[in-house]
């Protein structure tokens, strides 16, 4: 009790309701800037690091992370005592958010000093080189790609190997574009399948590309590399490089920090539900929003989203998968079920044993460090999950990947480390892959 009513008192101060009149203006006004000129900016948002000593600290973030007016962007959730957490705040709150914490003498430091010059930086790299690839071979793996980009470059993929790759459109999302799944087959009906897909959330550019890089690697190293060979000899591989290509689409064309899907929602301005908190699994409970402004909104119901529906109904029809994997980014961590409830999975021994595998073999190419368990031991609480839903379907490699960083970049990770992180990832993979196989 005493702890609640500290924390009203203690940001009572920052929200006067003058102060809130004003910054709702100043919001609907910002909206009309972005429709106007078309391209949210970022200048002079920072994204800090903010790590708490105490239960105090640890209530008080929550409470700050919930104020709407201040139009923070939680880049990583609170989850625990002396974990950081990383914030994106906007220029006009940075003085009221950093007084906030330095009365409360919270710790905070400076990750991203001004997140626009780091996007500048990433658009450079975007503009160059811009020729058009012809063939998967002189696609360039190593920049980060527009949505039309990725589409071609799986036509150009199952038209260079039409004995390995074959395209698969299982549904369309909310603006119309085609959810499209790469199947690696050698043959058979309906062998076991290992089911991978990127990008769920949009914004996290390095899955999408990781899964490009992937989807390449495949095709390369069948017939050469007898582990992979081995399990394509037994398995099919399901890829799907853009789970959400609406939201993908978003942050190349308006806002960068899109994390969402992109439909509209019914009562409110705020558009997009959190395609990982929008599975029938725990659906609604604590760890996803039921305000739709929230980015870990949840929807109105489980699967109100078609690029959720599509894979459901994707999963439930082939019956055979024995494996399935999300991935994300950033923070470097290798999970697997239960986000919504702290009452173990019956294989948790199993899982963790080869999460620990997993990550020792990833880190064998550069040494790069992932922690791994549940995903409430590991993150936070987070309900409505993909692989959640998974692992109820009876599919019992059920894992979420969160590759690079740790927060340096967090989700504009340099193009550089696009293959570096694809390589380190691909043995994470073929382990999992090799593991369910045997
Ligand atoms: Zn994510």
């Amino acid at each position: 009790m005493a702890i609640v009513t500290k924390v009203k008192v203690s940001w009572q101060g920052v929200c006067a309701s003058t102060l809130l009149r004003l910054m709702k203006r100043l919001l609907v006004l910002t909206g009309l800037f972005v429709a106007i000129i078309g391209k949210e900016t970022f200048k002079g948002h920072q994204v800090l690091r903010i790590t708490g000593k105490n239960e105090l600290h640890h209530a008080l973030l929550k409470e700050l992370t919930e104020m709407e007016h201040l139009q923070l962007d939680v880049w990583r959730e609170p989850t625990g005592l002396s974990i950081p957490v990383d914030i994106r705040v906007p220029f006009i709150h940075l003085q009221t958010v950093k007084a906030s914490l330095e009365a409360e003498d919270i710790p905070y430091s400076v990750m991203i000093e001004d997140l626009q010059v780091v996007l500048d930086k990433e658009m450079e790299h975007m503009r160059y080189p811009a020729t058009e690839s012809k063939n998967t071979d002189d696609y360039v793996y190593s920049r980060y790609h527009s949505v039309e980009e990725i589409y071609s470059f799986q036509d150009m993929l199952v038209r260079e190997n039409p004995n390995l790759v074959r395209k698969l459109t299982i549904g369309r999302s909310y603006e119309g574009r085609p959810l499209n799944v790469l199947i690696f087959s050698t043959g058979g009906t309906n062998r076991p399948g290992i089911w991978i897909h990127f990008g769920i959330h949009s914004r996290e550019w390095i899955t999408q590309a990781t899964g490009t890089w992937v989807a390449k690697k495949i095709v390369t190293d069948y017939g050469k590399d007898p582990g992979l060979t081995d399990i394509l000899d037994h398995f099919d591989i399901f890829l799907q490089i853009m789970v959400n290509p609406d939201g993908y689409q978003y942050t190349h064309t308006t806002d960068r920090m899109w994390r969402k899907t992109r439909k509209p929602n019914l009562g409110s301005t705020c558009v997009g539900t959190d395609p990982n908190r929008n599975w029938d699994a725990g659906f609604g409970a604590a760890g996803s929003s039921d305000n739709p402004c929230k980015q870990t909104y949840h929807g109105p119901t489980p699967h109100s989203e078609s690029e959720v529906q599509s894979i459901v109904d994707f999963v439930k029809s082939h019956g055979n998968l024995k494996a399935f994997i999300d991935i994300h980014s950033y923070s470097q961590k290798l999970m697997y079920p239960y986000g919504y409830t702290k009452t173990p999975c019956k294989d948790q021994r199993d899982l963790h044993e080869l999460a620990g595998k997993v990550i020792s073999n990833l880190a064998t190419m550069y040494g790069t460090p992932y922690r791994y368990g549940s995903v409430i031991t590991t993150i936070y609480q987070a309900s409505g999950i993909t692989i959640d839903w998974a692992y109820n379907q009876g599919i019992k490699y059920s894992f979420t990947m969160e590759l690079r960083d740790t927060g340096r970049y967090g989700f504009i990770l340099p193009a550089n480390q696009i293959i570096p992180t694809a390589k380190e990832t691909w043995l994470a993979l073929k382990t999992l892959m090799q593991h369910t196989k045997d």
